[in-house]
């Protein structure tokens, strides 16, 4: 590339675990001029930012923010704010993202109980109720919501009554559902949660938005030690976000121009309606889905995501092969299997602005014409 020369990006439909595509109106708003992160204007922006996520995430919880960083920043962020070294902690391991969570929190000094199912599976209360007995010491259960590694869609109801029961917190793993499925953080009664901004809220990467409920910020308050993550401590960042206890204090640089971004993506989530999205979503799945299975095509898991659709590589089908004609040949990317799937699955997602009867007709004549 010459000095002057430009980099262009070819319009991509991306229809893989994400990124997922981004309206002009949300690349607009982030091309608008940078302010200091503490002028007022940027302040205003980005308190409006933060009820929009209160609605988005159906919660009242007062500290509930944009993390700077992607969505492994919201879960570490959560990890190192609720775990002190040496405490006993359940972790529901079914794909991916629940062992990186149980990474993240043994790294954190938790002596983690691994919950383990099939990939492709949920967990039913019972399991988890059982694993609670058997660890009556366990101060916090960890669960993803959306799995988007084997696209299982875990159920969240009556959980938080079991765990709290028990004592204990209940924190998930929300990156692939908020915005594109149900999630209600207080009437689920769930403590700590985190999401990323590139998957169903349709912004880039770059933002996690979290949210803690009394009882985590109550265990954070009675923490003996401090988080060892400096950048991520609650404790700062409440005196930033939420302005309180002795107003903005500077504590890092927040990505403003991410910030106007997410606020444009949380303005259009809340004009279609957050029930108007959530069933889009479950239209454009079981249109897919209608149309991947006249091929023959089956789902890996039995309880799928409508945001992610992970299916079976058919046989004799080239994997690399295929996902590389529809990105040469129709721009359109779709996400490889992972992990033990590797190989054998392929991963459509349907988030956000991507869900659409225009992209799944399309992937679906791609796909028809690559395989024959
Ligand atoms: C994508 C994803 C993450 C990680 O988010 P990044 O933005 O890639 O850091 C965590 N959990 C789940 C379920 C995800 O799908």
């Amino acid at each position: 590339m010459s000095p002057s020369s430009q980099f262009v990006p070819a319009e991509r439909i991306l229809l893989g675990p994400g990124p997922s595509p981004v309206p002009q109106r949300v690349l607009r708003a982030m091309a608008a001029p940078t302010l200091g992160h503490l002028d007022p204007q940027y302040l205003a922006i980005m308190d409006d930012a933060c009820e929009k996520l209160r609605q988005v995430f159906r919660t009242r919880n007062a500290l509930t923010f944009p993390v700077s960083g992607t969505g492994m920043a919201g879960m570490e962020c959560v990890a190192v704010n609720l775990i002190e070294p040496g405490d006993e902690v359940i972790v529901c391991v079914n794909g991916v993202f629940g062992s990186r969570m149980k990474d993240v929190m043994e790294r954190c000094g938790a002596t983690v109980h691994a919950l383990e199912a099939t990939w492709g599976d949920v967990f039913t209360l019972d399991q988890i109720r059982t694993t609670l007995e058997r660890h009556p010491k366990t101060k916090l259960v960890g669960i993803v919501h959306a799995e988007t590694s084997t696209g299982a869609h875990q159920p969240l109801e009556g959980l938080a009554e079991l765990v709290h029961g028990h004592g204990a917190l209940l924190v998930v793993d929300a990156v692939t559902s908020l915005g594109g499925h149900e999630l209600r953080v207080d009437d689920w009664g769930i403590d700590a949660i985190y999401s990323g901004t590139q998957k169903c809220l349709s912004c880039p990467p770059g933002l996690s938005p979290v949210s803690f409920g009394d009882r985590a910020l109550a265990r954070f308050d009675a923490r003996k030690t401090k988080p060892q993550s400096w950048y991520l401590d609650v404790s700062m960042l409440r005196k930033y976000y939420t302005g309180g206890g002795g107003g903005r204090v500077y504590h890092h640089t927040a990505p403003i121009n991410m910030t106007y971004a997410l606020h444009e993506a949380l303005a259009i989530v809340l004009e279609e309606g957050l029930d108007a999205r959530i069933a889009r979503h479950a239209a454009m799945h079981q249109r897919l889905r209608a149309g991947l299975e006249a091929m023959g095509i089956r789902y890996v898991p039995a309880r799928s995501l409508a945001t992610l659709n992970c299916i079976h590589i058919p046989a004799g089908a080239d994997d690399a092969g295929v996902r590389r004609r529809l990105l040469e040949e129709y721009g359109i990317e779709i996400g490889a299997g992972l992990g033990p799937m590797a190989g054998k699955a392929w991963r459509i997602g349907l988030m956000g602005h991507g869900s659409s009867v225009r992209n799944v007709d399309l992937v679906l004549a791609a796909l028809r014409t690559v395989l024959r």
